[in-house]
């Protein structure tokens, strides 16, 4: 089991960004915390653990001031088992992360970083409303070194504004050049309601097109290959021995408690797969949790054929796609007979292997991946 905890506060919202994150809210962080701690409170008698790994998402968990995190470890260690070898992980944003809080981050436990750098081009980051540049990030890479972290994960997006290879390979290189031991390469998905959507909507940016998007990501992906990153899920690449734990947790469709305003869970409780989302809104959120009621805004009991559905679609997003013996000690049947006609579909078009272990897709069917799971629903 996995726990996670959500940290929704922004200096500012990127232009492409549809998280549950809120700008303008500094003044509120202190008493969030408190709310949080004590969602923590009400969810320990059903949730006591072990947690495996403890990862602090966001919003920028850095931006909160020092203290705070180290408070909400020490409660989490009083409310839950944490296993001693736990990975615990925080998202860092360049702009906010100082020797005070790493110290901080190092004495609650916390052994993995994450820093946002999305791009080392300057231009490319004003382009996308990040409020840091290259420097930033250089001076929290290095402080996060010194401050003794060893495991250190490098966000970079591809298929930006203003964005070419180049530019791309770049932050990559940067990225590894430094030390990153796990790099996530996301691709930009273009959300409504986000204001770089109005503008490319309104014709005021030009995003690069799909075949530019594919021929960057190709380059780039080859290019993490060849610097020794091991692609073992569609977007993340890790050196031997660093892949992420926690997320590995989601793609093997695994129990997690997610903890903070809008934050979602998976649980077993009573034999049942269930699945609840935690209220949007932070007034709402903290509302609830001043009147001792959780804050849960919606309930969902999984059914069976929906969860081997989901096993399917989070575990074909890892490179080592899904366990046989995994799926059938859960539930009862190999994935292979299960999904007879898909998987002989996906087989004959070249999109997927079958081996003694696992069912997997090849790195072309990871490119379709979409299109291959409808037949599988
Ligand atoms: S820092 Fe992250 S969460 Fe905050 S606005 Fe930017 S993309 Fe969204």
């Amino acid at each position: 089991m996995e726990l996670y905890v959500h940290l929704p506060f922004c200096v500012r919202k990127c232009r492409y960004c549809d998280f549950a994150s809120f700008p303008g809210l500094e003044g509120s962080m202190e008493a969030y915390v408190g709310a949080v701690l004590r969602e923590a409170e009400l969810r320990r008698d059903e949730c006591a653990g072990p947690f495996r790994t403890v990862y602090f998402g966001g919003g920028t968990p850095s931006l909160l001031p020092a203290g705070l995190v180290g408070r909400i470890m020490t409660e989490a260690r009083s409310c839950f088992s944490i296993s001693p070898d736990a990975e615990i992980t925080i998202e860092c944003n360049p702009e906010s992360v100082t020797e005070i809080k790493l110290a901080e981050y190092r004495n609650a436990g916390i052994n993995r970083i994450s820093i946002g750098m999305q791009s080392s081009d300057d231009r490319v980051l004003a382009a996308i409303g990040r409020i840091h540049n290259k420097e930033q990030f250089l001076s929290a890479f290095e402080k996060a070194k010194n401050a003794g972290f060893t495991n250190i994960n490098v966000d970079i997006m591809h298929g930006l504004p203003g964005q070419d290879a180049d530019s791309y390979l770049d932050s990559i290189r940067l990225a590894s050049g430094l030390g990153a031991n796990h790099i996530s390469s996301y691709a930009l998905i273009l959300e409504s309601g986000t204001q770089l959507y109005d503008d490319v909507t309104a014709g005021r940016v030009v995003l690069p097109d799909e075949d530019e998007v594919a021929d960057i990501e190709d380059a780039g992906f080859e290019l993490l290959s060849r610097l020794g990153y091991e692609r073992y899920e569609i977007s993340n690449f890790a050196k031997p021995g660093f892949r992420c734990r926690h997320n590995l947790n989601y793609w093997n469709n695994g129990d997690y408690l997610g903890l903070g305003v809008n934050a979602h869970s998976a649980l077993h409780i009573n034999g049942k797969w269930v699945r609840f989302a935690n209220k949007a809104s932070i007034g709402d959120f903290m509302a609830d949790l001043g009147g001792g009621r959780l804050p849960v805004a919606e309930t969902e009991e999984v059914g069976r054929e929906e969860e081997m559905f989901e096993c399917i679609m989070m575990g074909l997003r890892k490179t080592d796609g899904v366990s046989r013996a995994g799926f059938k000690e859960r539930f009862g049947i190999d994935p292979v007979e299960q999904y007879a006609s898909a998987v002989s579909a996906a087989l004959l078009t070249g999109n997927m292997e079958v081996t003694d272990e696992a069912m997997l897709l090849t790195k072309r069917g990871l490119d379709f991946q979409n299109e291959i799971l409808l037949d599988f629903m």
